[in-house]
């Protein structure tokens, strides 16, 4: 038989953005259970150092994840290993199915399913995940100091990147398999005319190179689109831009989006287009992307729950969130 548990606050996710929220929400005594995903941790599970979270001046991304989790249970949050295959926001109490047959209903909802930045698919690309090959140069360039590196991409995020990796590298090569970028004109402009990128029209990335002991990446295979001709680009590190896909197939119909899938929140809020649901981190946001912005957003999104919540009781609920 299916198990129904209720709750009066469900947070979905559990990245930075999700084990915040259940610090806040649990410090508000609103016993939150959080759904941890097929990915606990979230995206900061797959990288190795992060430099840029307050507080720590080099920390494993698992590490730091697991600090979190610590964390949230120790306020008193409820954190579950489970993944939601259906949510219905149609009528309340909100009601979410997993995919082992539990269900819970809630009074409030935190979606926090974050997003997933979209690959090569290569094999090689997988093996050096965190140690050469990333999606993120904001998190990541600072690594690259005096370095080459390679950027593979053709739209506003790849050329973005590229430029913000020159403050870095000492050369950036930005790998395109068009003869032409999707990027706005201004930012093609800004790319042209700096000396330190060079542009490889109509080449797709076929393999990366590197050691295993210490992991590291010495170079790409590109291959031209027409000829098929090979050659290697020597590099240090290679930046996948290609785009990111926000995790929201759960509510595709049900929630106002935007930016092909990104959930809308009011500005300065996490509140949907529903009320009572509420969307914080990556989920949300095609600007930032990172885990200060998404904890950020973790913590409104369970200040405006609260508020919620103790509007609809009639009164103030514990208030020790903002505390
Ligand atoms: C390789 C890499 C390195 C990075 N390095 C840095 C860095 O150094 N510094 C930095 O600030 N940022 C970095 N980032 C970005 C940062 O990881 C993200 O901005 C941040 O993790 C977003 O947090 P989030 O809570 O919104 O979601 P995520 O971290 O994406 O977590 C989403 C969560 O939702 C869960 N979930 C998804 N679908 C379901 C479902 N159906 N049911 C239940 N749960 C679900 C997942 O299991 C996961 O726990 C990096 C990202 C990557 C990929």
């Amino acid at each position: 038989m299916t198990e129904t548990r209720h709750t009066r606050l469900l947070i979905i996710g559990s990245g930075p953005a999700g084990y915040t929220a259940a610090i806040y929400g649990a410090r508000a005594m609103l016993s939150p259970i959080l759904l941890q995903g097929m990915q606990p941790g979230g995206q900061l599970t797959i990288t190795t150092e992060v430099e840029n979270w307050p507080g720590e001046v080099s920390i494993q991304g698992p590490e730091l994840m697991q600090k979190m989790e610590h964390h949230a249970r120790e306020m008193g949050a409820e954190i579950i290993v489970e993944h939601v295959v259906a949510l219905d926001l149609s009528r309340r109490p909100f009601r979410a199915e997993c995919d082992s047959g539990a269900a819970f209903t809630a009074d409030a909802l935190i979606l926090a399913t974050g997003a997933q930045a979209k690959w090569l698919g290569l094999p090689s690309e997988e093996r050096f995940k965190g140690f050469g090959v990333s999606a993120c140069a904001t998190c990541d360039g600072f690594f690259y100091r005096g370095k080459e590196v390679v950027v593979v991409g053709g739209g506003n995020t790849a050329v973005e990147e590229a430029l913000f990796l020159t403050n870095f590298a000492t050369r950036v090569t930005l790998v395109h398999r068009r003869d032409s970028l999707r990027a706005e004109r201004i930012l093609q402009e800004r790319l042209f005319r700096n000396p330190k990128i060079t542009v490889v029209w109509n080449h797709v990335v076929e393999e990366v190179l590197g050691e295993q002991a210490p992991p590291g990446v010495t170079g790409v295979r590109v291959a031209d689109v027409a000829t098929g001709e090979t050659r290697v680009i020597p590099c240090a590190g290679l930046f996948v831009a290609i785009g990111h896909a926000p995790a929201s197939e759960l509510v595709q119909g049900q929630l106002e989006m935007h930016h092909g899938g990104y959930v809308k929140v009011e500005p300065g809020s996490t509140r949907t287009s529903v009320p009572g649901v509420f969307a914080a981190g990556d989920l949300t946001d095609h600007v930032y992307r990172q885990a200060v912005t998404s904890a950020g957003m973790g913590c409104m999104a369970a200040l405006d729950a609260e508020k919620f919540l103790a509007a609809e009781a009639g009164g103030s609920a514990a208030g020790l969130a903002a505390q």
